[in-house]
Formats: C-alpha cells, sequence, structure tokens
C-alpha cells in the first residue's frame, strides 16, 4: 500500500486544483517559507477524516477553504482527494486502487466518498483504521511534535504503538463488549431477584 496521488482543489492556499503524484519510498516536498509545503500534510491529514481545526492549524474547520488573496476571490468549498494504492490489499475493500475524498462547503455541508460513492466519516475512519493510518493520526508528525513522542509516558507511547499497529480498534470493540456483558449481568442477576420473589 502506498499513496499515489493526492489532489487539492480549494484547500488553503492551493485555489486551483493541483495534483501531487507519489512514488513508493521517501517523498520530499521543498519550497520557500509560506509556500504551502505544511498546507500539503495538512491535507493528508484532512482528507483521512481529521476533525480538530486545531491540529490543522485553523481557528475553526471553514478556515480550510481558501479564503482569497489580492488578485483571487474567495472560494464557497475545499475539496482534497487521495488516491492509494491497494495492490496488495492491505485496505480491507475490494479494489486494487482507493480514492478517499472529502468536500467542505462554506455554507457549512460536508461531504466524503470512497472511490466516488457517497461516504460517512465512520466508514472512513473504519477502511484506514487497519492500515496503521487510523483516526488518532500518529502517522502524521508535525513540525515540533518529534519532541512530545520522545517526551510521552510509556501509556502514551504504547497507545501511538498499538493505533499505529492497529490493535487501538480491538481494544475499542473489547471494552464495548465489556460493556455491554456488565449491563446484561445485571439485568440477568435483576431477572434472578425476580423470580425468586415471584417462587
Ligand atoms: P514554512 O516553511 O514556513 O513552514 P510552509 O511552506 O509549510 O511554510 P504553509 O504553512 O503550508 O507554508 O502555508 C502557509 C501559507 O498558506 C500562508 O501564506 C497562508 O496565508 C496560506 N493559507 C493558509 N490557509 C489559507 C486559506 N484558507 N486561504 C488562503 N491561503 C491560506
Amino acid at each position: 500500500m502506498h499513496l499515489k496521488t493526492l489532489t487539492l482543489r480549494g484547500f488553503k492556499s492551493f485555489a486551483s486544483a493541483t495534483t501531487l503524484h507519489f512514488e513508493p519510498g521517501v517523498t520530499c516536498v521543498v519550497g520557500p517559507n509560506g509556500s504551502g509545503k505544511s498546507n500539503v500534510v495538512d491535507a493528508l491529514a484532512w482528507v483521512m477524516g481529521e476533525q480538530g481545526a486545531k491540529s490543522l492549524r485553523g481557528g475553526k474547520m471553514e478556515d480550510v477553504i481558501f479564503a482569497g488573496t489580492t488578485t483571487r476571490p474567495a472560494l464557497g468549498r475545499a475539496e482534497v482527494s487521495l488516491t492509494i494504492d491497494n495492490s496488495d490489499g492491505a485496505l480491507p475493500i475490494e479494489y486494487t486502487e482507493v480514492t478517499i475524498s472529502r468536500t467542505l462547503f462554506r455554507s457549512g455541508g460536508s461531504e466524503y466518498a470512497i472511490n466516488g460513492q457517497q461516504a460517512r466519516l465512520l466508514d472512513v475512519q473504519e477502511l484506514l483504521s487497519d492500515s496503521g493510518l487510523g483516526r488518532e493520526m500518529h502517522v502524521i508528525v508535525g513540525q515540533g511534535q518529534l519532541d512530545a513522542v520522545l517526551r510521552a509516558t510509556p501509556e502514551d507511547r504504547r497507545g501511538f504503538i498499538e493505533e499505529a499497529a492497529g490493535v487501538l480498534k480491538h481494544r475499542r470493540r473489547k471494552e464495548k463488549a465489556q460493556r455491554k456483558l456488565t449491563g446484561m449481568q445485571a439485568n440477568l442477576d435483576r431477572l434472578s431477584d425476580l423470580t425468586a420473589e415471584v417462587a
């Protein structure tokens, strides 16, 4: 599995449609200060479902929409599409290529799509969760975050590793199942009390 292309349209400083092509291996993005390198990383996090405006270096989610310049008016929507090569079947979907898209309208609406089919945020999160590209986004380490990782407690560090390994999803499911079992046991206890009363 590797990232193939990323297309930004109306996302932050990328007013016109811009497509970046990635090859397997290491990709470096170079450019002068303020030219939009971090915006590319923000777009990656955003299309994979990032919900925190602060994580995207903004005050509110609408800040990801191109805000206009002296020569170009603001746009009404931001769109990002990420195409992932899935020929090794790492993503649990019957396609060798998967395109995830996210659109946000200035009027407030928001949409996701997987291979052109409308999807929910949950579908995107479920699709990516076993690949290590989970909802906690530990695969994206921003400027200054390395320090935070190095200073993390052993518990936090274990969380990072579990998220990357896809274990966290199963841990959450186990906790949910355990809560249900506890509730069920309470119901059974009550039932047995009632039966004893009636008998
Ligand atoms: P550095 O090397 O300094 O970290 P960078 O190449 O990573 O810089 P970014 O932080 O990605 O640069 O881009 C910052 C630029 O993006 C700024 O010029 C900012 O005005 C522009 N920008 C951010 N959000 C928007 C937006 N919604 N609309 C238009 N431009 C935006």
